[in-house]
C-alpha cells in the first residue's frame, strides 16, 4: 500500500525546462531573470498594483515586514492564536512582544470582536497603541479581514496579512476578486514543499508601495549602503531568493489555478462522501468569500473519536493532522498575554487536517472517507 500524505508537491512537468534555461544562461545563484518574471507572474495573478518581492521563505518575508514597519524591542503585536508557530516567531525575533488572539467560528481566523476588544484594553493597561496586527487565512480560508482592516484603520494599526497557505483565496468586494496577501499593508505568500505549489522552498512579501519593496530588497540582500566599497550602516539579512527556486516557482505559477480549483473539489468531495454524519463541521465561507481550501479539517464531535480516526488513518498508510495547537497553549509562548475563551482550544482537540494534495484522485478521496466512515460507525 503506498502512503498518502497530508499535502505534498505536484510538479507541472515544466520545471525542469525552466531550470535549464537558468542554468544555460549562467544565473543560477540570487539574481536572475527567473526571479523578476515570478515575481511579476505572482504580481499579474493576484491582479495587484502592489509590488511584489520574493525571498527565501514566508518567515523571512515576516521578519523583514516587521523590520520595515519599525517594530522595536518591547512592541506589542496582536496575532492570530489559532496558526503555525511561523506566523509568530518572527515577533520574537524583533523581540516585540505578542498579543495573543482568540478565533471566530466560521473561518477559524482571528474575531474582530476580539480585536477590537484587545486594542481598546492593551491601550487602557500599556497606554500604547499595539504596533501591528498579523491575521492569517487558516488553512487557505480569508479572514474576516474587511472587518478587521476596517477596525485597524479606525485605531491606525498596520495590519500584516500571513497569506502563507491562502494563494488563491479571496473575498468578493464590489463584484471583484480581491486575493488573500493584497489585504492590509502588506502580505506574505509561502513556497514551501507542504503548500499549494513550490518554489522548492521561498516566500513572497506583497509590499505597500516601491519604496517599501526598495527597503526589503536592500534588507534582504545585507543592506550593502550605496558607495564604492562594503559600506553597512543598518542591519541586513541574507533572505533572496535563488533564481533556480524561482524557476520552479514560474513553472508552478502555470498550474496554479488548477490545483487551487483541485483542491476545492477535493474539499467538497470530502463533505459529500461525510454528509451521512451531520455531526461532522468544516471550516465555511462566509458570503463572497472563497477560499484554496488548502487543507480540508473536519471537526468531530470530540477528542477521543478525533484520535480513533487519526489512527485508523495511520494503520491504514494515511497521514492526517490535529488542527494546528493554539501559541498560548505552547511552551514557546505560554507567557504572552491571550484574548478569547477556548474556541481555538475547541478547535485543536477536535479538528483533523486530512490528505488534500492536487496529485490525489477521486478514489483515494472516497476511500479515505470510507475509513472515516466506517470509523465513525464502529463508535456508534
Ligand atoms: C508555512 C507557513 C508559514 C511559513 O512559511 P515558510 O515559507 O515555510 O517560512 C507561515 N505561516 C503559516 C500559516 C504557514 O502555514
Amino acid at each position: 500500500m503506498k502512503k498518502v500524505y497530508l499535502s505534498i508537491a505536484q510538479p507541472s512537468g515544466k520545471e525542469l525546462a525552466y531550470i535549464s534555461e537558468a542554468i544555460d544562461s549562467n544565473w543560477i545563484t540570487t539574481a536572475g531573470p527567473q526571479i523578476t518574471q515570478f515575481e511579476k507572474a505572482l504580481e499579474s495573478y493576484l491582479g495587484t498594483p502592489k509590488p511584489v518581492v520574493t525571498l527565501s521563505s514566508g518567515t523571512a518575508a515576516l521578519h523583514l515586514a516587521l523590520i520595515d514597519l519599525r517594530i522595536e524591542p518591547g512592541n506589542e503585536i496582536i496575532c492570530q492564536d489559532l496558526t503555525f508557530v511561523a506566523t509568530i516567531n518572527p515577533v520574537k525575533y524583533v523581540r516585540a512582544i505578542p498579543v495573543l488572539v482568540d478565533s471566530e467560528k466560521d473561518t477559524w481566523n482571528i474575531s474582530p470582536d476580539l480585536l477590537e476588544e484587545t486594542i481598546t484594553d492593551r491601550i487602557k493597561k500599556t497606554g500604547k497603541k499595539p504596533k501591528a496586527i498579523i491575521v492569517v487565512d487558516l488553512y487557505g480560508m480569508p479572514a474576516r479581514l474587511p472587518e478587521i482592516i476596517r477596525i485597524a484603520a479606525n485605531y491606525e494599526i498596520p495590519v500584516i496579512e500571513d497569506a502563507a497557505e491562502g494563494l488563491g483565496s479571496y473575498i468578493e468586494i464590489n463584484q471583484q476578486q480581491k486575493f488573500c496577501s493584497t489585504f492590509g499593508d502588506c502580505g506574505y505568500l509561502s513556497f514551501n514543499g507542504n503548500k499549494i505549489i513550490t518554489a522548492s522552498t521561498g516566500g513572497a512579501l506583497i509590499c505597500r508601495d516601491e519604496t517599501h519593496a526598495a527597503n526589503i530588497r536592500f534588507l534582504s540582500g545585507q543592506a550593502k549602503d550605496s558607495a564604492p566599497h562594503y559600506q553597512h550602516s543598518q542591519l541586513g539579512y541574507n533572505y533572496n531568493l535563488s533564481n533556480i527556486c524561482a524557476a520552479v516557482g514560474l513553472a508552478q505559477m502555470e498550474v496554479l489555478q488548477k490545483y487551487v480549483d483541485r483542491r476545492r473539489e477535493i474539499h467538497f468531495r470530502y463533505r459529500s462522501e461525510l454528509a451521512g454524519h451531520p455531526e461532522l463541521e468544516f471550516q465555511n465561507e462566509p458570503a463572497g468569500y472563497f477560499s484554496n481550501y488548502w487543507l480540508t479539517c473536519v471537526l468531530f464531535p470530540n477528542e477521543k473519536l478525533r484520535d480513533a480516526v487519526k489512527k485508523h488513518l495511520e494503520m491504514n498508510q494515511i497521514e492526517s493532522r490535529p488542527v494546528w495547537k493554539p501559541m498560548h497553549l505552547q511552551p514557546l509562548y505560554e507567557n504572552s498575554p491571550f484574548f478569547g475563551t477556548k474556541f481555538g482550544e475547541y478547535l485543536f482537540t477536535r479538528g483533523l487536517c486530512l490528505p488534500s494534495s492536487s496529485i490525489l484522485s477521486d478514489e483515494d478521496i472516497s476511500n479515505i472517507a470510507a475509513l472515516i466512515n466506517d470509523c465513525l460507525e464502529n463508535h456508534e
